[in-house]
Parts: structure tokens; C-alpha cells; sequence
């Protein structure tokens, strides 16, 4: 009986961001994230259908015959790089736990693939080597965010990276499936040949989406190659922009049966990338624009218009927190307009101090971006709410999720939700809670780049993506990167990188 070792680390870090992350986001629930786990505790990821790769692959596990060793588990909300010590401690414990596991006959990480750490290092290098250095050479396969921004030295370190094909992520636990099979492959001494390529141009976050072309179509065609004889394993990672790294972008991994067929699949993939460069452009509407339309759409329709403010984007390492869209949204006269979640403790505990019906002079959001301020106004407490409540959507279904005091308040027609935990708007549960029904307002303004399609996307009749300053700048020609490498475009068919200095 194979013993297969299970852990993780993870983190999406925005190298720009000021948004600090520490051990205690690790350690205890964080947004998106629940607390670190060891131990038997790992094993209950086994216990549903989670949206995590740990989760599929102990629920494939027993098919395969492996014998489960559990390590350490963590991962925090997007935010800025964690701290050289809080690294190495986290690094540390699953080094410990590895250690008391051995021997092993393979090794499975739930990573994410844009972790920076310290001084921008890549965190998934540093995991693999030091896990490699311990482990040897039995097959190591990890699972990746699709906004893996993947060093070559990382590919060479694990005998097989498998990245998500959904974005929004809803296929976490099938990628978990997909690492169990190629696990068992390898642990019954089946041939693993590798290809890996760099995409020439970033992808925007916005040309991102699964749900629709251009990645749509790039995403069926990865099934296509990965259904062909001898084929084993395919991925392309579409990166994350807002990362200073000489391998920030897109990248194609390709495993085959034998070297030949792992070159020309992944030769294939970069070519049916590069024949749509021209699609992986950005569409944004400032923001005075963006509420214009959306106002104008929503008297025309029963369905909510979406508007995502994807730069102000906790799960993107932003603060969550500006206010300029609430703003616009009051100033012109927006009707039946909700918008989401701004990151507020104060505000929210002042809401709850207050209680529900209590009108307040309050200042919402705000805080953390340099030179901005809050919005300054009188709210009515609708309905306060301690935060912890279960997911409904494809992205957290099921999972019990903690985002500490929230509030409902009103100002005008605009209903302001404020959480005292970050995290993406990416679930209608965050709005239902406290008694916002998303299917009933006329706007939807989201702080979130492509993760609340999942949810929201089937109840709206219109998305608009608002161009407002925060954390994430979305047109990577516009980021000021010192580190990227030379010659690689900026966005598709966009100006080509070269260090400023
Ligand atoms: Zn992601």
C-alpha cells in the first residue's frame, strides 16, 4: 500500500499590496480560508466535497490503495508578501510534520503557485526544495491556483504541477482528482516525460474568466490535448499580474508518456494561446462612466447589473475598502443598488453598538488606501449580523465561513454591507445574511475581479468591470514592475517590458 504524504501552504500574493498578512492569518480562519490543520484535522477536508484539492484528493485516495499521512495545511486571504520569519515558520511545521512521516512513497502539496515571501522570493521554491531535499526523488505532485505565477526551477522540482481549469475556481476538488490519478500513475512506476513553456504576453485578470472566451476556449482546448493517447497531464496557468517576479505570467505545463508527445502538446498550447493574443486585452469603464450605464441598464431589465470593482479585489491582495464607487453610486442617484463587502471593523462595530434601525453619522471605508478618505454620511443600521453563517455558492458551498461583526446600512437607496474579516465578494450568502437579497436589487456592486460570476453571474443581466484606483492596477502595462523579464508584453499584443532602470 502506497503511503502518500498530504499538506499545503497557501498564498496569492500581490508583491504591490500594503495589506499586511501575518502567522495569525495562517493560523486561524482567514476569508476564504479555514484555520491551519494538522493531523487528523487535514482528514476532514475528506470528510465532503470541498472546494479544495485536499479535499479530492483524500476522496480518491482509498480508490488508489494509498494510506493517507497527514502533514500541515494552511493558507490566508491574498494580501502583500508574509514576513521572512512568518515563512519560515509555516515552512517549518510542515518540515516537522514531514519529518515524522517518513518514509513515504509520494508526496501530495495543495499549494497555490503566486506566493512571494521576504524579500520577493518565490514561496512554492522554496516549499518544493526544501521538501525535496528530505523527501528524494519519489514523485512529488502538487496542486496550483490557475494564478500560479510559476518558476521554471519549481516545475523542475516537482515530478508533476496540476493547475485548476475554472476561474472562477470552483474545480478545486477535482484538481485534487486529477493529482490522485496522476499520483497513482506515478507511484506504480508509470513513465512521467515534462514540458514546460512561458507564455510571451501577461494575461489581465479581466480576460481571465473560464465562463467566456477568450480562456473559454483555451480551457476546452487543454481538455482536447490532455484526452489524446499517452497524454497524461496538462495545465495552463493564466498567472497573476500584480506580482514583481521575473516569472510573473502565463505558462503551459505538459506531461506525456513519452518526451516527444510532451513537447508538441505544450508547443500546441502556446500556439492556440498566441493565434487569440489579440483577445487578452482590457475593456474598463471609469468609474463615473461605469455607474451611468449601469444605472441606464438596470431601468431596463428585472436582473441585477453586476459592476465589478476588480482592482479594489481582496482576493487580489487589495484592501477592499475604497470608497469611490459608493460614492458615484449615492452622487448619482443610483436605485436599489447594493455594494460589497467594504472592509470596516469600526464601522461595523459602531453599527452594532448602535443597533439595527438607528440612523448614524459614520465613516465607511477608506482607510487603507494612501490619499483616499472615507465616505462621510448619515446611515440607517438596517441589520447588524455576527458573521458566521454557510456558504451557498459553487466557490464556498457548504463551507462555514467567519467574517466577524457585519452590517447592513443604508444611504439614499445605495445598502452598504461591512465586514470585520477581508474577503471577496464572491457568495450571495455574504449579502442574504443580512437581509439583502441579491436577486431583488436593481445593481450588484461587487468588490471582486471574476470569482462572483459563480454565483452571481446566473441572476444578473448585465457586468460592467469599473476602472477605480486601489491595490490591483488590472492593465499590467500600467503596473510599474522593476523585476519582470525583458521582452515579455505587457497584455495581449501590448508594449514589451524592459527593466526602467
Ligand atoms: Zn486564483
Amino acid at each position: 500500500m502506497p503511503r502518500i504524504g498530504i499538506g499545503g501552504i497557501i498564498h496569492e500574493t500581490n508583491t504591490f499590496s500594503k495589506i499586511p498578512v501575518t502567522l495569525k492569518h495562517f493560523l486561524e480562519p482567514d476569508g476564504f480560508y479555514p484555520e491551519m490543520r494538522q493531523g487528523d484535522e487535514i482528514f476532514k477536508f475528506g470528510l465532503g466535497k470541498y472546494n479544495f484539492a485536499t479535499s479530492g484528493f483524500l476522496a480518491d485516495a482509498p480508490a488508489y490503495g494509498f494510506e493517507m499521512a497527514s502533514l500541515m495545511w494552511c493558507g490566508a486571504e491574498p494580501s502583500a508578501p508574509a514576513s521572512q520569519e512568518t515563512f519560515e515558520t509555516l515552512l517549518g511545521i510542515l518540515i516537522d510534520t514531514l519529518k515524522k512521516n517518513l518514509p513515504l512513497d509520494g508526496l501530495f502539496l495543495d499549494l497555490h503557485g503566486a506566493m512571494v515571501y521576504g524579500d520577493l522570493q518565490d514561496g512554492q521554491t522554496e516549499i518544493l526544495r526544501q521538501v525535496r531535499k528530505i523527501v528524494g526523488q519519489i514523485p512529488l505532485v502538487a496542486s496550483l491556483d490557475l494564478h500560479g505565477n510559476v518558476d521554471p526551477e519549481s516545475f523542475d522540482l516537482a515530478t508533476a504541477l496540476i493547475g485548476y481549469r475554472t476561474y472562477p475556481h470552483v474545480d478545486g476538488f477535482e484538481n485534487g482528482l486529477r493529482c490522485a490519478a496522476l499520483m497513482a500513475h506515478l507511484v506504480n512506476g508509470g513513465k512521467c516525460f515534462r514540458a514546460f513553456r512561458q507564455s510571451p504576453f501577461l494575461m489581465p485578470s479581466t480576460t481571465q474568466p473560464t465562463t467566456r472566451d477568450p480562456a473559454q476556449a483555451v480551457y476546452k482546448y487543454v481538455e482536447e490535448l490532455e484526452a489524446k493517447e499517452g497524454v497524461l497531464s496538462v495545465t495552463m496557468m493564466e498567472g497573476f499580474p500584480p506580482c514583481d517576479l521575473p516569472h510573473t505570467g502565463p505558462s503551459i505545463f505538459a506531461y506525456a508518456e513519452t518526451q516527444d508527445l510532451a513537447e508538441e502538446t505544450a508547443n500546441r498550447l502556446l500556439d492556440f494561446i498566441l493565434e487569440r493574443e489579440d483577445q487578452f486585452s482590457t475593456d474598463l469603464l471609469p468609474c463615473d462612466q461605469a455607474v451611468a450605464k449601469a444605472i441606464q441598464l438596470a431601468a431596463q431589465s428585472d436582473k441585477p447589473v453586476l459592476m465589478a470593482d476588480i482592482q479594489d479585489n481582496a482576493g487580489g491582495g487589495s484592501p477592499s475598502d475604497s470608497t469611490w464607487l459608493l460614492e458615484k453610486l449615492v452622487k448619482q442617484g443610483a436605485k436599489k443598488a447594493a455594494i460589497g463587502l467594504i472592509h470596516d471593523p469600526e464601522a461595523a462595530a459602531r453599527a452594532f453598538a448602535a443597533g439595527e434601525g438607528a440612523v448614524i453619522e459614520l465613516s465607511v471605508g477608506g482607510h487603507a488606501l494612501r490619499g483616499h478618505t472615507p465616505y462621510t454620511a448619515s446611515y440607517k443600521v438596517i441589520k447588524v449580523h455576527d458573521g458566521e453563517f454557510t456558504g451557498t455558492g459553487p466557490m464556498v458551498k457548504d463551507r462555514q465561513l467567519n467574517l466577524g461583526k457585519m452590517a447592513h446600512l443604508l444611504v439614499d437607496d445605495v445598502h452598504v454591507v461591512v465586514s470585520t474579516v477581508r474577503m471577496q465578494a464572491l457568495d450571495q450568502s455574504q449579502f442574504r445574511v443580512v437581509g439583502i437579497d441579491p436577486e431583488k436589487m436593481g445593481i450588484m456592486a461587487l468588490k471582486s475581479a471574476n470569482h462572483y460570476r459563480a454565483h452571481f453571474g446566473p441572476i444578473s443581466s448585465a457586468i460592467i468591470n469599473v476602472e477605480a484606483p486601489s491595490a490591483i492596477i488590472e492593465d499590467p502595462s500600467k503596473i510599474p514592475y522593476t523585476r519582470l523579464r525583458a521582452g515579455v508584453r505587457l497584455k495581449g499584443l501590448g508594449p514589451e517590458f524592459h527593466c526602467p532602470h
